[in-house]
């Protein structure tokens, strides 16, 4: 089974606010998909409602072939349990702009705590699951340090192998560079890209063009809570199709 996700007609709303409206998403694993917009366009209540941190307003979202929610008497509304919900958080992983350690745990306590907690493993293995992590971003040398002598950018390559420590299906990224000093962004580009290349699933909203056009298979361009184009990086950065996209390309070069 190759879809690791889909969306169909997604809609969400905050009161009188209709944020999303109507986003069709099908991600096949392996995929790295860089989604544009700006600010407002809806970004972030699209990764929040893929991990439900928002409840979608309408729509069906299948994650490795399992719809998720029941379907309720309205067409098009789902209902959601709490345990499938928390079940499926786990399997989702995602990395904020801020990368909220735990400041009295150790960087591997960092990344420790989820698997010892949500999925009841012993210190050793959680351990030892955190160090390949650590490694995978580049970073096991800090294992024992504490959050606050730590650079932003290692911070967040800690937060990233925090997530990753979770063994998720797909991950997850809003903005995960938009709040590090400018010489910080690199590195943790490269860990994000290395981990697209070892084949990773990955949704990545991010301001960063280079990244886009270097790493993702494909590119999403949100305006207005809806797909306004979609296409190859090489389609959307270099050629797009839409006067929206285009002046959104300007305003980011
Ligand atoms: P982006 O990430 O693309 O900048 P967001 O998804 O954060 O956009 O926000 C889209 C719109 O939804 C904005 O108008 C924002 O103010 C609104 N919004 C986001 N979250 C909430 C919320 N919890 N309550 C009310 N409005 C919200
Ligand atoms: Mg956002």
């Amino acid at each position: 089974m190759d879809e690791v996700l889909r969306v169909e007609n997604l809609h969400k709303r905050f009161g009188l606010l209709h944020v999303l409206r109507g986003i069709d998403l099908s991600v096949h694993k392996g995929e790295t998909i860089v989604i544009l917009g700006a600010s407002g366009s809806g970004k972030s209540t699209l990764l929040r409602c893929l991990n439900f941190l928002e409840m979608p307003s309408e729509g069906r979202i299948t994650i490795e072939g399992r719809l998720v929610g029941r379907e309720t008497g309205t067409p098009g509304v789902m209902s959601y349990g709490t345990r499938e919900l928390n079940a499926l958080r786990a399997r989702v992983g995602m990395v904020f702009q801020q990368f909220n350690l735990f400041p009295h745990m150790t960087v591997e306590g960092n990344v420790m705590i989820g698997p010892m907690k949500l999925r009841g493993m012993t210190e050793e293995t959680a351990r030892t699951l955190a160090h390949d992590n650590l490694r995978r971003v580049g970073i096991l040398e800090k294992a024992r340090e504490y959050p606050a002598r730590l650079s932003g950018g290692q911070q967040q390559r800690v937060a990233i192998a925090r997530a990753l420590a979770m063994e998720p299906t797909m991950m997850l990224f809003d903005e995960a560079t938009s709040a590090l000093d400018p010489e910080l962004v690199g590195e943790v580009l490269l860990s994000m890209r290395r981990l697209s290349e070892e084949g990773m699933t990955m949704l990545v909203v991010t301001h960063e063009l280079g990244f886009a056009y270097n790493v993702a298979d494909r590119v999403i361009f949100l305006e207005g809570g809806m797909v306004h184009e979609e296409g190859t990086p090489q389609e959307v950065l270099q050629n797009p199709k839409q006067e929206r996209t285009r002046e959104f390309l300007r305003s980011h070069t």
